[in-house]
């Protein structure tokens, strides 16, 4: 029972309360300033709005994001650091250390990437959604120290190709927009058609890190 109310409590504090898909176009643009990151580092922009929700509440500093070429025949990101398959390749995930920390070491300025961490992924192996997967603690080549893994979870895409959707928290006015029941449902706000919805399982697959 003990072990029920921890998990209880694990998962209540944890990662968003809800998450929708974005089925709208994807494009790898630069990370604007807003997110502290190194010099050139680029992601799908559908997941700018996750990032500075993160970056506003996390002393966060990205290291990398997109990895592959661009349209203009550029490459960008980190060349041949992540593994096949990665998430990387696809634009919907970032490695992060402490804004202004200590690279290399696991000191008290890796303590907010920790909870960072544990609130994207309370246990082990099982991101919360919309996150896909978690490298931190208990895998090889990340945790404190080391860096953080985010990826997001997304259309299956082929290498250096953007996703069809991107899952995502909300953030911003429109996530705090509550129906109101006075309203005709015909009024309400709605995504375009076949364009915006909920769902509430993540899924494991293999790691993308
Ligand atoms: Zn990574």
């Amino acid at each position: 029972m003990a072990a029920i109310c921890l998990l209880w409590a694990a998962q209540a504090s944890a990662g968003p309360t809800s998450t929708r898909l974005v089925h709208a176009p994807g494009e790898i643009v630069p990370i604007p300033a807003s997110i502290p990151h190194e010099e050139g580092d680029m992601v799908d922009k559908r997941i700018l709005g996750d990032l500075r929700w993160i970056a506003a509440r996390y002393p966060i500093y990205v290291t990398d994001g997109y990895s592959g070429p661009l349209p203009n025949g550029e490459h960008v990101g980190c060349n041949m650091c992540h593994v096949k398959d990665s998430d990387h390749y696809n634009g919907v995930a970032v490695d992060l250390v402490p804004l202004n920390g200590t690279p290399g070491k696991c000191d008290s300025t890796w303590a907010p990437i920790t909870r960072l961490a544990e609130w994207a992924e309370p246990l082990q192996n099982q991101p919360v959604p919309p996150f896909r997967w978690i490298g931190y603690n208990g895998d090889a080549g990340h945790g404190c120290g080391n860096h953080l893994h985010l990826s997001w979870q997304h259309a299956p895409a082929p290498m250096f190709q953007l996703a069809e959707w991107v899952e995502v928290f909300p953030t911003g006015p429109a996530a705090a927009r509550k129906p109101r029941p006075s309203s005709p449902p015909q009024k309400l706000p709605t995504g375009p058609p076949g364009g915006i919805g909920t769902i509430h399982s993540g899924g494991v697959s293999a790691h993308g890190d």
